[in-house]
C-alpha cells in the first residue's frame, strides 16, 4: 500500500516514510491510494477476533512496510486489558433499544485520543529503531492531546516529547496528569501566556528549519495518517458488538472537532463496512454542522471561535476534511487544491457546486449541533433515566444521535472522553463531583514535574537544545 496527497502530487510514498511527517510536500494531506474492500467472508471472519487481532487485520492492509510478525506483536503491545481496562478494549453500553456508547476512553489520560496515540508511541519507537533516528516532538496543548501524547511516548527508546501549554488554565485535574509524569523524556513547558501564545511558539520553531532539522523536531497532530488509521479499528469493533450477523446495518454518532475521528468512519465505510448514518455532532463551533447543511465550508475567525465546556471540540477549521472533500470530488486532486489552497486560503470558505453538494448523501453524511444548555439537559437526563455518566462531548453527540436515528438501525455513540476530565460542568448539570476511576483518586497532590518559560520562542529553543543529549 502506498500513499499520496490529496492536492494532486501522486507521487506515492510507504507507510514508514509517511509515518513521521506532517503535510504532503504539495500541502495536502495523505492518503492511501485505494481502500481495501473487506468482503463477506472476511467481515464474518474478523467477527471473532479479539480487539488486538482485528486491530492487526486493519492495519495490516495499510502498512505493508512493516514485517508481518513485528506488526503484530507491536499491535499486541498496545490494545491490552492493562491499559485499556477491559478484555473488550471498547466495550459497548447500550443506554436504551436501538441506542448505544461505544467506550473508546478508558485508556491512561480518559479520552478517545488513547486509542490511536497509544499505537503510534509504539509504531515511532519500532521505526526510529529501524533507522538509528532520534525525534524530538514539540507541540502545544490545551488539554487531550498533549497529555495523550506524552502517555504513549513516556519511556520509549529515541523519542523526546516537548509539550506547551498555558501556564494555569488547564483544568487541576488535566494539569496534575501531565505534569505528575516523572520520565526523563517527557518535558512540560509552562508557557505565561494563553493557548494560541504556545501554538504561536510551535509554529516559529517548526518554520525554523535549520533548527528543525539540527534538533529533529517532529509532531504527534491530528493529521497524522496513523492516527486516523488506528481509529479504524473501533468503528469494525463497535459494529460487530451491535450486530449478530453481517447483514444488519448501523449509524454512528461523532463528536466531532477537527474530523479526524469520523474520518476515520468514514474510511472503515469505504472499506465496505455496513454502516447506514456518520453524524458528524458539534459544539456552537458549527463550522463542520454549517458545511453538511449547506455546503460552504468556512473557516472561523479567532473572535467567532467560542470556549465551550466542550472544548476538544472548539475547532476554527477541521484539520482532516479536506481527505473527506477529496473523496467526495472523486479524488479530483485539483479542484481540492483550487477549494483548500485558493480558496480557503484567500477567502476563508468555499462552496460545492449545487452537483458536488447532493453527492454527500452518498457518503451516509449528516449532522447537528448542540450547545451549553442542551449539554447540560442530556448530562442529566442520562444520569436520571440510565445512571450513567457522561463526559460534556459525548453529551453534544448523544444529543445529535437522537435527531438521526431511524427504526431498526442501531445507533452507536461514541464516547470520546469520560466526565472526570470535565468536574466544573458536571457540578453544573448534577450538583455533585464526577466519578473518577480507581487510581486516579489523588492526582493533583502528586509531585509536578514541569519548567515555566515566558511567551518567547528563542528561550524554547534554548530549552529544547539544552536538554537533546544522548538517549
Ligand atoms: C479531540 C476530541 C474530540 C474531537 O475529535 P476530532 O477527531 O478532532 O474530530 C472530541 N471529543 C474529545 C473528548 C476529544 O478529545
Amino acid at each position: 500500500m502506498n500513499y499520496i496527497s490529496t492536492r494532486g502530487d501522486r507521487s506515492e510514498r510507504g507507510f514508514s516514510e509517511i509515518l513521521l511527517e506532517g503535510l504532503a510536500p504539495d500541502g495536502g494531506l495523505y492518503l492511501p491510494t485505494h481502500y481495501p474492500k473487506i468482503d463477506d467472508a472476511t467481515l464474518a471472519r474478523w467477527r471473532g477476533l479479539s480487539y488486538a487481532d482485528l486491530a492487526f487485520e486493519i492495519l495490516g492492509l495499510y502498512i505493508t512496510d512493516i514485517p508481518a510478525a513485528d506488526l503484530r506483536a507491536l499491535v499486541q503491545r498496545t490494545y491490552t486489558p492493562q491499559v485499556f481496562g477491559t478484555t473488550q478494549i471498547v466495550p459497548l453500553k447500550p443506554l436504551e433499544a436501538g441506542l448505544n456508547l461505544e467506550a473508546l476512553s478508558n485508556g491512561p489520560t480518559l479520552a478517545f485520543k488513547d486509542m490511536a496515540m497509544q499505537l503510534l508511541g509504539n509504531l515511532f519507537e519500532y521505526e526510529l529503531k529501524r533507522r538509528g533516528q532520534t525525534l524530538n516532538i514539540l507541540g502545544a496543548t490545551s488539554g487531550d492531546t498533549g497529555s495523550a501524547a506524552e502517555y504513549a511516548m513516556r519511556g520509549k527508546q529515541g523519542v523526546r516529547v516537548f509539550m506547551l501549554s498555558p501556564n494555569g488554565r488547564m483544568s487541576p485535574f488535566q494539569q496534575a496528569q501531565m505534569f505528575s509524569l516523572q520520565d526523563p523524556n517527557i518535558h512540560n513547558l509552562a508557557i505565561e501566556g494563553v493557548f494560541d501564545d504556545c501554538q504561536d511558539i510551535v509554529k516559529a520553531t517548526s518554520n525554523d528549519l535549520a533548527f528543525k532539522r539540527k534538533y529533529r523536531i517532529g509532531t504527534v497532530n491530528s493529521i497524522n495518517w496513523a492516527r486516523l488509521l488506528a481509529q479504524v479499528v473501533y468503528y469494525f469493533a463497535g459494529y460487530f458488538q451491535a450486530t449478530k450477523s453481517n447483514a444488519e446495518r448501523v449509524s454512528f454518532t461523532v463528536p466531532s472537532g477537527n474530523f479526524g475521528n469520523i474520518c476515520a468512519g468514514h474510511v472503515a465505510r469505504m472499506m465496505g463496512l455496513p454502516i447506514h448514518k456518520l453524524v458528524a455532532a458539534t459544539n456552537e463551533n458549527d463550522v463542520l454542522d454549517e458545511f453538511f447543511r449547506t455546503g460552504t465550508y468556512r473557516v472561523r475567525k479567532g473572535a467567532e471561535t467560542y470556549e465551550t465546556s466542550s472544548p476538544s471540540m472548539d475547532i476554527s477549521k477541521a484539520s482532516n476534511f479536506e481527505r473527506f472533500v477529496y473523496d467526495l470530488l472523486g479524488r479530483d486532486g485539483a479542484r481540492v487544491q483550487k477549494l483548500f489552497k485558493d480558496d480557503v486560503e484567500q477567502t476563508g470558505s468555499f462552496t460545492l457546486s449545487g452537483e458536488e453538494f447532493k453527492r454527500i448523501a452518498g457518503f451516509g453524511f449528516v449532522s447537528g449541533k448542540s450547545t451549553h444548555a442542551d449539554r447540560l439537559a442530556t448530562i442529566r437526563d442520562t444520569w436520571e433515566r440510565f445512571g450513567t455518566m457522561i463526559d460534556t462531548h459525548t453529551a453534544d453527540g448523544l444529543k445529535v444521535a437522537r435527531e438521526h436515528t431511524d427504526a431498526g438501525v442501531p445507533m452507536i455513540v461514541l464516547e470520546t472522553a469520560l466526565p472526570a476530565k470535565f468536574a466544573e460542568t458536571i457540578r453544573e448539570a448534577l450538583g455533585r463531583d464526577p466519578v473518577r476511576p480507581a487510581g486516579l483518586e489523588g492526582i493533583e497532590s502528586l509531585p509536578k514535574r514541569y519548567t515555566v518559560l515566558p511567551v518567547d520562542a528563542q528561550r524554547v529553543k534554548d530549552y529544547i537544545a539544552s536538554h537533546c543529549g544522548e538517549l
